[in-house]
């Protein structure tokens, strides 16, 4: 049995034992101790270093920690204010109370991980938008939450770029809008083309222009082949292109620009002249702009072609002036070496010859005159269906027999007013170069017709003014004529036939003509089919009535009359001409000259002028008369036509005219006519 003292040792050495144990327990726990502490002050370190700012919240007590980072992120000094969840939240911006507390609080409850933007007030008023990120801790026991921990960073910077990107990119999406406002409304094609030819982008004014869109031409490729289908045509744009692009690339100048001009071919298989400005861009593709100029080249070919006309029409009348007055001397005198010959003379023959070459040649005047509209028009009203009959013999007499001369009149009124001589001209010269262009034979068909010209039509061929016009359509079968020769036709001297055969006057008399009449002429050929000439005549709506022609017979009279005419070898005829038929004569041999000799003898009954005149002209000559004598009778002479007179005329005093070269006859007729009015 142990005894008592026994019993003690045993309790002790227990004891020893387990104070041992503590110890080596308590050696244990400061060691962890030591290492937590250690892992605190590093993980403190860590977050310092980070730039965070790192808090906890004990949501029991609502009191909290902030790090110093914390406070120095706002501007604050480490602790400089109480570490709590009420001093968060006077510092958060008003709208972020509203919005971000109520969602936090529902994470809290939750016991759920989060992550907020809110805007938090620093010490010096600004604000800073911080990123939030929390945990929180709940309670196992009882499942109620009761800490967080979290950090917060501020993203001010990376928020106010993102802000900016945004608004920039607003801008660039408003001023890409402008652009395409731009572009979709250009008066030109826009092509956008990136470095590998592929077409990006055509504007609606290039489809409208070309009648392609993206699918028909999805790159250069394509769009070299479809616009110009001809292959040596295409090989040219396409070298034209290439060489110029590279040196243009080269040089690189800001403000210099390449363009080019081509005919392109268009959906509908029309041509167009393009005219194309190519700009560079940084990525290596190409802007090109397309401008339509097919309808200005032609505008300006028209200008340039009624400038020509002008200018030829202006030197042909000077020219036909002149002769005209020669004219007049020569014819006049051969008429009176007829009137003084006695019927049975030989010699008359030979004042016949002269009458007969000098009247050739002033038919070859009227030509020149004809085109320059200068020429003097006997209007009378005429039907063109009659006239078109009745030259209709002497028409077939200028074609060969293989050729058929077909008519087809309209049964309306084709009442016009103008020179018959002159529409017999167009006929004939219309008809012998048909003969020209069908020298294997064909047919020839004058047609008539009343047209109405619209405003569709004229917008629709670009010529014409809008009214009521007699058309007179000559169409041959003959060899048509190619481009180049259609935009001559009508140049006064233009011909493709061989000397000695064409004159190259035909057309231009024919032009002048119906120009001189207020008309219009237009043309169609197609080589080796045919040509159809459209001659539009102003119509009127008045039948003619048939004025029986009398047998006259030459006038005389004892009247005087002053001549005022500046070239010698006229007046001289004239005088000769007057005195032989009973009349006394003054002669005046320039426009001042007149006004004196008019003046100084009282006893004038009419007054012969030539409109043409150094020092004052007839019809200033005549303004000056005038006031003198109001009722003074005048005769004007011109080899000019009339409108040229009474254009520039006094009010609508109607004057008396009379051609150059002066007919004896007409000459006498018209004084007997103007005396007895
Ligand atoms: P010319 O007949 O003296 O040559 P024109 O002025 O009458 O002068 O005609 C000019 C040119 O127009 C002609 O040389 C011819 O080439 C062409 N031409 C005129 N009419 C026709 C036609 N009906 N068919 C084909 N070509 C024509
Ligand atoms: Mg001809």
């Amino acid at each position: 049995m142990p005894s008592k003292d026994d019993k003690s040792i045993d309790k002790i050495s227990a004891l020893k034992k387990n104070i041992k144990k503590l110890r080596l327990m308590l050696s244990e726990h400061r060691k962890k101790e030591e290492i937590l502490k250690e892992r605190c002050e590093r993980l403190e370190m860590a977050i310092e270093a980070g730039g965070f700012g790192f808090w906890d919240w004990d949501l029991i007590t609502n009191e909290a920690y902030f790090n110093p980072t914390y406070y120095t992120m706002l501007g604050y000094e480490p602790g400089e204010f109480t570490a709590s969840y009420q001093s968060w939240y006077n510092l958060l911006h008003p709208d972020d109370r509203i919005n971000v507390v109520p969602r936090i609080k529902k994470y809290v409850e939750l016991g759920q991980s989060y992550e907020e933007e809110f805007r938090l007030r620093c010490k010096d008023g600004t604000w800073k938008w911080i990123s939030g990120k929390g945990k929180i801790f709940i309670n196992g026991a009882s499942g109620i939450p009761y800490w967080a921990v979290g950090v917060h960073i501020d993203i001010t910077e990376r928020k106010t770029a993102k802000q900016a990107l945004l608004e920039s990119k607003k801008r660039l999406d408003e001023e890409s809008d402008k652009l395409r406002t731009i572009s979709e409304n250009a008066p030109f094609g826009i092509v956008l083309m990136d470095s590998n030819g592929r077409f990006e982008y055509v504007n609606p004014k290039f489809m409208e222009m070309f009648g392609y869109n993206l699918h028909d031409v999805p790159d250069g490729k394509t769009w070299f082949r479809k616009a110009y289908p001809d292959h040596e045509y295409r090989k040219n744009v396409i070298k034209t292109w290439l060489t110029d692009l590279e040196s243009f690339k080269q040089k690189s100048k800001v403000g210099e620009r390449p363009n080019y001009t081509f005919t392109v071919t268009c959906k509908d298989g029309s041509k167009k002249t393009i005219n194309f400005i190519p700009v560079f861009l940084p990525n290596g593709g190409h802007l090109l702009t397309c401008e339509d100029i097919t309808e200005r080249l032609y505008l300006e070919s028209q200008l340039r072609q009624a400038q020509k006309t002008e200018a030829i029409g202006t030197l042909a009348g000077g020219i036909a002036h002149d002769f005209n007055n020669i004219l007049t001397a020569l014819m006049g005198y051969a008429t009176l070496i007829k009137i003084k010959l006695k019927t049975t003379d030989p010699l008359i023959t030979y004042a016949d010859q002269i009458l007969t070459a000098s009247q050739k040649a002033a038919d070859l005047i009227k030509n020149l005159l004809a085109f320059s509209r200068k020429q003097p028009l006997n209007l009378t009203y005429i039907d063109v269906n009659n006239i078109i009959k009745s030259t209709e013999k002497l028409l077939k007499r200028l074609l060969t027999e293989d050729i058929e001369l077909k008519t087809k009149l309209t049964k309306d009124n084709t009442v016009i007013m103008a020179d018959q001589s002159q529409i017999d001209q167009i006929l004939f010269n219309l008809a012998s170069n048909a003969r020209d262009a069908m020298p294997n034979g064909g047919r020839l068909t004058i047609e008539t017709d009343i047209v109405n010209l619209d405003k569709e039509y004229i917008e629709k061929y670009g010529f014409g003014k809008p009214g009521r016009y007699v058309m007179i359509k000559v169409t041959d079968t003959g060899s048509g004529m190619d481009k180049d020769t259609l935009d001559k036709i009508f140049d006064p001297f233009f011909t493709t036939k061989e000397v000695g055969k064409g004159t190259g006057l035909g057309l231009a008399t024919v032009y002048g003509i119906v120009k001189q009449h207020n008309g219009f002429i237009n043309v169609d050929s197609v080589l080796n089919v045919g040509t159809t000439f459209h001659i539009y005549l102003p119509a009127l709506s008045t039948e003619i009535e048939q004025i029986p022609i009398e047998p006259v017979s030459i006038p005389t009279g004892n009247e005087t009359v002053l001549v005022a005419e500046d070239n010698e070898d006229v007046r001289a005829f004239l005088k000769e001409v007057l005195i032989k038929h009973g009349y006394r004569v003054i002669e005046a041999q320039d426009g001042e000259d007149a006004i004196k000799k008019f003046m100084t003898h009282k006893d004038i009954d009419l007054i012969i002028l030539d409109t043409v005149m150094p020092k004052k002209n007839g019809l200033e000559a005549f303004k000056e008369i005038y006031k003198l004598e109001p009722d003074v009778r005048v005769i004007f002479m011109s080899g000019y036509s009339r409108d040229i007179v009474l254009e520039k005329g006094i009010g609508d005093k109607e004057f008396d005219f009379i051609p150059k070269p002066v007919e004896v006859e007409k000459l006498l007729l018209k004084i007997r006519e103007v005396l007895s009015s």
